[in-house]
């Protein structure tokens, strides 16, 4: 838990990126994760760690850990349920998501239906009505009491809460474990590919290095602003199908590179969704790989969006569009408030949320 003011504190306060006499803080964990991570990602420009494959890993882990762990997995089933499947593959998903550095499961998660609660209101966690840069990536920079709390995970994610697998993943020394992994897989696989090309030292070393490089910190910082274009831009800039209460677009570039989550007025519309696109144009490769896994049996009730309503959709004609989402059961505030924390965590240790949104270095959108 930050208490004391550091000096971040007093530089963002000097700037005016914080308000003095307010609760939030500039959290160091977290910025030193991101900064570094940018850091480490424009190591990319030296020659000697470029490779073709490794652009090719970059492009790859974009799916592999953005499409199918963040869109799909943290987003489309996770937050929504826009679908249902085995337990191991939701788990799977999770991993994946996970490797991206946008936060736990949970804390993903809980963030996310609070955005889609107060859209654009004074307590959604990153509107752009605040700037563009809050809404994009500031907020993640910032501790604030009120959000990175037991409480918000009670009352957002309790379903969540109630998995042990998804708690595991709220302690630190998981967490760790799933990056290390993640580095070591790269690292292992590049020096595998590069003794067996070069059959030399440096080249097994440099090839290796390029895999990691590429394939973890390029792609990771590239996930990371796809991820944050649809909370900024999708809701500044594009069309609108559906006139919704908030300021939601749909933005042709942001659709595209991020396989979907750009028809963010359509999400708004209809959450529950499996389909973020709606017209012929919107290219949704998210919907398109769980519709490829319906056909295999892989997953099941995937919900069908509304077309119907999206075939005539302009705000002249004052159609509305919208579909409201069925609000979970564990958005109700307990009665108890204060003390949900002991209803939800189970046979759990009672501080394993607060010790992991201390500890991680995450954030979630
Ligand atoms: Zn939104
Ligand atoms: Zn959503």
């Amino acid at each position: 838990m930050l208490t004391k003011v550091n000096f971040l504190d007093r530089l963002f306060r000097k700037i005016g990126v914080l308000d003095p006499s307010g609760p939030l803080r500039a959290n160091p964990r977290i910025i030193t994760g991101i900064v570094g991570f940018h850091l480490l990602a424009l190591l990319a420009c030296i020659p000697w760690l470029f490779s073709w494959t490794g652009v090719v890993l970059a492009v790859a882990g974009i799916y592999v850990f953005g499409t199918l762990g963040v869109n799909i997995g943290f987003h489309r089933l996770m937050t929504h349920r826009g679908f249902a499947c085995p337990r191991w593959l939701e788990h799977s998903l999770s991993v994946l998501g996970s490797c991206c550095w946008q936060g736990t499961p949970m804390n993903w998660v809980a963030i996310h239906r609070m955005h889609h609660q107060h859209s654009d209101d004074p307590e959604d966690p990153h509107s752009p009505n605040t700037s563009f840069f809050w809404s994009h990536m500031g907020w993640f920079l910032i501790f604030d009491p009120n959000i990175w709390s037991i409480n918000t995970y009670d009352r957002y994610a309790r379903d969540l809460l109630r998995d042990r697998f998804y708690k595991k993943l709220e302690r630190p020394r998981f967490w760790r474990l799933v990056h290390l992994i993640q580095w070591a897989v790269y690292l292992v696989a590049g020096a595998i590919v590069g003794a067996i090309a070069t059959e030399t030292l440096e080249g097994t070393a440099q090839m290796a290095m390029s895999f990691l490089v590429w394939g973890v910190f390029v792609r990771t910082v590239l996930v990371w602003h796809i991820t944050w274009s649809v909370n900024s831009v999708t809701h500044i800039w594009g069309y609108r199908n559906f006139k919704t209460k908030d300021n939601s677009r749909n933005n042709l570039l942001v659709g595209l590179i991020s396989n979907g989550e750009g028809w963010h007025n359509n999400h708004h519309a209809q959450p529950r969704s499996a389909a973020h696109g709606m017209r012929w144009w919107e290219l949704d490769v998210s919907y398109t790989t769980i519709r490829i896994w319906e056909k295999l049996g892989l997953v099941w009730d995937v919900v069908k969006p509304r077309r119907d309503l999206a075939k005539n959709l302009t705000e002249e004609e004052g159609n509305i569009g919208g579909v409201e989402e069925p609000k979970p059961a564990s958005l109700k505030l307990p009665a108890s408030f204060a003390s949900s924390a002991d209803v939800s965590s189970g046979g759990e240790p009672k501080n394993i949320v607060p010790d992991a949104v201390e500890s991680s270095v995450p954030v979630p959108r």
